[in-house]
């Protein structure tokens, strides 16, 4: 899966997930990564975020949604991943995720589960890719 959340220098923001899917699916399968809201979402008063995992279970819950809503709320980009991821878990403690969180001033977090996950980011004068790794979130059920 690739996802990115993206900002213009205008202020722009976009996202977007492209998929091969989950192994063994059925025929005709769409997957998460098309449903705005769980493969991505963006709006650009608050941020973005883009989704990997178990599309089948992420799907029911619109993590990211979820997680641009939290940004809304007031929370930092990592702790509405953390929290997005944990909503998942405590139904589902075996889903594998990985969640990329942006808010609009291109402050970026990350929240996994079911594995360690690694995103990447680059903007500004930066003059070169940094890559962040994200250990799974520690749920209380
Ligand atoms: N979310 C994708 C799917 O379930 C798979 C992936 O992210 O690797 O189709």
């Amino acid at each position: 899966t690739i996802s990115q959340v993206v900002i213009h220098r205008d202020g722009t923001m976009a996202a977007g997930t492209s998929t091969n899917g989950a192994s063994h699916k059925v025929p005709g399968r769409v997957g998460d990564g098309a449903i705005t809201g769980s493969g991505s979402y963006v709006d650009g008063e608050v941020g973005g975020c883009g989704a990997t995992g178990d599309g089948d279970i992420m799907m029911r819950f619109l993590p990211c949604y979820q997680a641009v809503e939290n940004m809304r709320r007031g929370m930092s980009p990592t702790e509405a991943a953390e929290d997005a991821v944990a909503r998942m878990v405590r139904k589902y403690p075996g889903v594998s995720s990985g969640l990329i969180v942006v808010d609009r001033d291109g402050r970026h977090g990350g929240a996994a589960s079911g594995w360690t996950f690694t995103y990447s980011y680059r903007g500004g004068d930066m003059d070169e890719t940094k890559v962040v790794t994200v250990e799974p979130v520690e749920v209380e059920r």
